[in-house]
């Protein structure tokens, strides 16, 4: 099973170039799309799940062609969208059993195991009886992944899930989506690094409608190896350091900044090198992407 996207190009009717000449391919698993705001995100997983339409370019699940057969590719699609309503009076249990009745399910009985099976695997079984309007952001979330989920998807589209989540609702929700990915083709899309680093086994960083770097998060933190420096500054030294170094980021550490920059030798002044992990990855990609632009 794989989704091949070849060469997609979209330019809204304002004029910006949403996605320039994507191509990627992406096989069974989770694999992470990590992106800043206005990067194309959420404009690619729309038309990888035929919410919108490309320019240019192809997408194909296996021999599904997700441009021309789009009820082919709907019947085996889970889509939690960035935002998504819910009726507030009504339980999960009872919503959850409405939405299989309109995906077709019409057995009462086979209708009543999914939907216990969905809640159990959304740990929201304990709380299936209790009104929608009450359920915390992360209980939403895991419920709009028990509806994604009910015609049991060959391919998961989930945009920007764990935004506004608190750590531990973002944990229960990681621990839910990490064993879909077993079977199924999950594609993340966030802004945040660590949603990344805790589950994907394959990724890609796209910025201003560009793939900029893809692969296996390990490898790609591997090239990074013996690049990272890090480095205690004060406040007033940072921006003097902006100008001598390429400072891929910045972080308060007990009130004080530290830095990270970009190196290919030793730069001495006090630097030390550090195992780099998937953020100084992140923020080198989105340094250089910053960096040509001013430059053209
Ligand atoms: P992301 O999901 O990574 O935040 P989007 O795909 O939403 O990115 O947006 C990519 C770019 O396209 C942004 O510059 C955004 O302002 C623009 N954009 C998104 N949707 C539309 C639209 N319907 N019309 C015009 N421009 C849009």
């Amino acid at each position: 099973m794989k989704l091949i996207i070849d060469n997609l190009s979209k330019t809204y009717s304002n004029g910006v170039n949403a996605l320039q000449n994507i191509s990627l391919d992406i096989p069974k698993g989770m694999f992470g799309l990590l992106g800043p705001n206005g990067a194309g995100k959420s404009t690619l997983m729309r038309t990888i799940a035929t919410l919108q339409e490309a320019d240019k370019g192809t997408i194909f699940l296996d021999d599904i062609d997700v441009m021309h057969q789009k009820n082919e590719l709907r019947q085996v699609l889970g889509y939690l969208p960035q935002q998504f309503g819910l009726y507030p009076k009504i339980s999960a249990e009872v919503l959850l059993n409405h939405f299989a009745v309109l995906k077709g399910i019409s057995n009462k009985n086979e209708r009543k195991d999914l939907v216990k099976a969905l809640l159990h695997k959304t740990n929201l079984y304990e709380v299936r009886k209790q009104k929608l309007s009450g359920y915390s952001g992360g209980m939403k979330q895991r419920f709009g992944i028990a509806q994604a989920l009910l015609n049991n998807p060959k391919l998961l589209i989930v945009d920007e899930p764990t935004a506004g989540l608190d750590p531990v609702e973002r944990n229960r929700f990681y621990n839910v989506l990490s064993e879909l990915g077993e079977q199924t083709i999950v594609i993340l899309s966030t802004h945040i690094v660590e949603d990344v680093k805790e589950l994907c086994t394959n990724m890609a960083i796209i910025n201003q409608g560009q793939v900029s770097l893809k692969g296996n998060p390990i490898k790609i933190i591997e090239d990074l190896k013996g690049k990272v420096y890090q480095k205690t500054i004060t406040k007033s030294e940072l921006e003097i350091y902006k100008q001598n170094y390429k400072v891929i980021s910045e972080k308060l550490f007990l009130g004080k900044p530290i830095i990270h920059i970009l190196s290919n030798t030793n730069p001495g002044n006090g630097f030390s090198l550090i195992d780099a992990d998937l953020e100084d990855v992140y923020f080198s990609q989105i340094f250089q992407n910053n960096t040509n632009q001013k430059t053209v």
